[in-house]
């Protein structure tokens, strides 16, 4: 830290993204991106030309890209508000409804806190259930900005609509956000909701089911006030937020629509076929909607279980929450990597004396 930091940010912590390590060549399952490439169409959409127009600034309203959102969710284009990755749109939500205070699961995305500091944001949090499902009535009704990973991070459990539908119903005077980042995975999307409900804001991203983590590119639904919000923070922020590499690899995958949604059913199959697999050989895994699962193995330490996969040229996600410190989160990857951790699963259960 400088001498020149703001005294406000001095005890921040800030939020750790999953190690990218760079040493060998690992099989990647701890960050939760897709093991399918984007679709044939988004690999075919850049030209020379695209490449030679980043001379010029992107459309600051993403005017195609939103249009096409609109056609494909239902809605009209001024109910889009585009952003570099669904954190864009977290940060804005946080610093734009943030007043009167938030309030999310006790375990839930780790970086809901962070924004919270960053933005001076008071947050209370709700206990989750023993069986980490979410305190329904205890998210109701909490007159301050509610947050809901729907399904939930990183436990992959999701929540019907109909208990979403009640939280936002209980809450008319603050905005709820939905954070579908792993809707596709069999989850029920609240995007429906958007005209019945203005306080709903219901945030999705490319960067799981659409295969486009790298392209940074989030969006959310909304009715028209929380987008006319939004839109004031980025253009008091960064009105190009979005490149115009990103909106034009944005509008090919909203094109290909059904290229993703069948990889997603092929993520989830092997997601079922990994949740057998791992139960069979003793863990622990709750029935998961995303593209990961959250396993714990009793007897054996969370933090071996990763340095042990590390070791072998797996990497999953250890959170250095005590709260789940002997709990991994590990993504679905392809069938043949998933083979590969169950396979490392059992070894390692093994060596351990445990199998
Ligand atoms: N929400 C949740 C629950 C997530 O796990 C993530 C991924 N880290 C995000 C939002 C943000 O994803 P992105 O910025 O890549 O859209």
């Amino acid at each position: 830290m400088s001498r020149f930091l703001h005294s406000r940010f001095s005890s921040l912590e800030a939020y750790t993204p999953g190690e990218q390590p760079r040493d060998r060549q690992y099989i990647k399952l701890n960050t939760n991106e897709s093991p399918y490439p984007p679709s044939p169409s988004v690999l075919k959409a850049l030209t020379e030309g695209d490449i030679a127009d980043l001379r010029l600034y992107s459309d600051p309203e993403g005017t195609v890209l939103r249009e096409k959102l609109a056609g494909l969710y239902g809605c009209l284009p001024e109910n889009v508000f585009l952003s570099n990755g669904s954190d864009d749109i977290l940060n804005f939500a946080f610093l734009a409804f943030g007043q009167e205070g938030a309030v999310f699961p006790s375990l839930t995305y780790s970086f809901y806190p962070v924004f919270c500091a960053l933005h001076g944001v008071d947050f209370e949090t709700v206990e989750l259930k023993e069986d980490f499902t979410i305190d329904v009535e205890a998210m109701k009704g909490r007159g301050r900005l509610t947050v809901l990973a729907n399904p939930n991070a990183p436990t992959g459990i999701a929540l019907p609509l109909s208990q979403v539908e009640a939280i936002v119903a209980s809450n008319p005077d603050h905005v709820v956000l939905i954070d579908e980042a792993y809707v596709d995975f069999g989850g029920e999307s609240a995007a429906g909701l958007i005209e019945k409900y203005d306080n709903l804001l219901v945030v999705m991203t490319y960067s799981k089911s659409r295969s486009m983590a790298g392209a940074r590119l989030g969006f959310c639904l909304a009715g028209r006030g929380i987008i006319q919000d939004l839109e004031k923070i980025k253009y008091s922020t960064n009105p190009y937020n979005v490149n115009r590499l990103t909106l034009k690899l944005g509008e090919a995958a909203v094109d290909s629509d059904a290229y993703f949604r069948r990889n997603a059913v092929e993520i989830m199959e092997t997601r079922e076929t990994v949740t057998a697999g791992l139960r069979r050989l003793g863990f622990t895994v709750p029935d998961s909607r995303a593209n990961f699962v959250f396993i714990r193995r009793e007897g054996l330490d969370g933090g071996k279980l990763y340095r042990s996969m590390k070791d072998r040229g797996i990497l999953i996600r250890h959170f250095s929450d005590p709260r789940i410190a002997d709990w991994n989160r590990v993504t679905i990857g392809s069938p043949a990597e998933m083979e590969a951790f169950l396979q490392a699963a059992e070894d390692i259960l093994r060596e351990e004396g445990l199998a």
